[in-house]
């Protein structure tokens, strides 16, 4: 008997000590997680709301309206995605989004439009797009896309019938020399987290500490700058346009969440949308899952939500009329600026190109030639970094300012802007516009 309890008390302090070192490896894991919510994640709030303090409403000199919204996202029409207008729309809403398009993976190789949701909702234009083989096309119109065909001439085809045709994914092979494609991502969110799928768990750690509170700067700590991509932007505009915009890639799809099914099943959907089970409600369900929300949910942890997609980064297109025809127009056009949004706000910003009697007469996007301009300038609605960049080379900064005047005189070449916020010490890249496009007289 003795012995018995001598070999219990034994195993008891193995046990205690296997789990003392456990706990003593997880706290030291998620040391830097908790750092992060007692001092830089609030210092990083600081440093936003001093910023917002410097807010200045700039002087309106581009005879257009900047609308902000999203490309490429997706919603329940996707494989991978649950997404409802009902978990889209306030997303949107609290993101301030004027347009979101819509690049939906096809059901087939014969590809309908419309499908999922199209059109005005609350003040939002939602437009429907397909994400296929490294493109999105946005046909913006009722049709059939048959992609059996040929991908230059499928192409060829929603581009002469006034659509839409992006390179996404550009961080892959693609066929650059196509000058069909107008518009290709120099951001998306996806592209910047491949790096970070490598290893997960730190990011998802962070999120199950910083969770609600920080999930905005959580994600944050995916962003790299994505140098290869804007070389390679900068290099196919030296022979031909091609537009910059921002992608969200928003799945709304790295969760795990459950739900109750018309007859009283309860399914668990995992990480891609895809179903872990379909149970009959046991303990589990009834400890864990609640009313359901407005997209049906009983219960859910989510990583990727629409709103953090939608706050995190924003094309500005400058459009003259609230439609999704003008918007495409003015995008094809290059009338836009990336922005990354959950640091700062960015509308109001603009760049612009003017003549000798300080006219506007182009803006991001156009094309002019040397004579007819002199100078390109810049205006921000909060102090910023400027870095002017032609032909892919930065010809010129300058620091903690609102604005930004520059001489080209009579040099021509892509003149693009970067603009870059200073949190705490620290220049973190903000807006990207696109390049105004100065030609030499003919
Ligand atoms: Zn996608």
């Amino acid at each position: 008997m003795k012995l018995f309890r001598k070999i219990i008390i034994k195993l008891f302090k193995i046990v205690s000590l296997v789990l003392s070192i456990g706990l003593i490896a997880v706290f030291i894991y998620i040391i830097p997680m908790l750092w992060k919510r007692i001092y830089t994640y609030p210092k990083l709030e600081k440093a936003r709301s001093d910023l917002q303090a410097k807010y200045k409403k700039p002087i309106q000199y581009i005879q257009k309206t900047d609308y902000k919204g999203v490309l490429h996202a997706h919603s329940y029409w996707s494989h991978d995605s649950r997404g409802v207008i009902e978990e889209i729309l306030p997303a949107a809403k609290k993101a301030n989004l004027d347009f979101i398009f819509l690049s939906d993976h096809a059901h087939s190789q014969l590809d309908s439009f419309p499908r999922s949701y199209h059109g005005i909702y609350d003040n939002v234009i939602i437009e429907a797009g397909t994400e296929k083989s490294g493109l999105m096309v946005t046909p913006m119109k009722d049709t059939v896309l048959n992609w059996n065909q040929p991908k230059d001439s499928l192409i060829k085809q929603v581009v002469n019938d006034g659509g839409l045709v992006l390179y996404v994914h550009t961080e892959e092979k693609h066929d650059w020399a196509n000058p069909d494609y107008q518009a290709m991502e120099i951001y998306n969110i996806h592209t910047d987290f491949k790096d970070e799928e490598d290893d997960l768990l730190p990011f998802v750690v962070n999120s199950v500490i910083n969770g609600y509170t920080y999930k905005h700067w959580g994600m944050r700590e995916i962003f790299d700058k994505q140098t290869v991509i804007l070389a390679r932007w900068d290099s196919i505009n030296k022979f031909r346009k091609v537009v910059g915009m921002a992608a969200v890639d928003a799945h709304n799809n790295q969760n795990i969440r459950a739900r109750y099914t018309d007859d009283g099943m309860v399914e668990w959907v995992g990480p891609n949308a895809k179903q872990l089970s379909l149970v009959e409600p046991g303990w589990k369900e009834k400890l864990l899952m609640g009313e359901p929300d407005a997209g049906g949910w009983g219960f859910k942890f989510e990583l990727d939500t629409y709103f953090h997609s939608f706050n995190f980064v924003n094309t500005h297109v400058f459009s003259d009329t609230f439609s999704n025809k003008n918007i495409k127009e003015n995008l094809v056009k290059g009338h836009a600026f990336i922005a990354f949004e959950s640091l700062a706000d960015a509308k109001g910003f603009q760049y612009y190109a003017t003549d000798i009697e300080n006219n506007v007469n182009a803006i991001m996007g156009d094309s002019i030639s040397t004579g007819s301009i002199k100078q390109i300038q810049v205006i921000s609605p909060l102090p910023v970094h400027f870095k002017l960049i032609r032909n892919g080379e930065v010809i010129d900064t300058k620091d903690n300012v609102y604005e930004y005047k520059y001489d080209i005189k009579n040099k021509a070449g892509n003149y693009r802007m970067e603009a870059f916020l200073n949190y705490n010490n620290k220049l973190i890249p903000w807006i990207y516009t696109n390049p105004i496009y100065i030609h030499n007289n003919l």
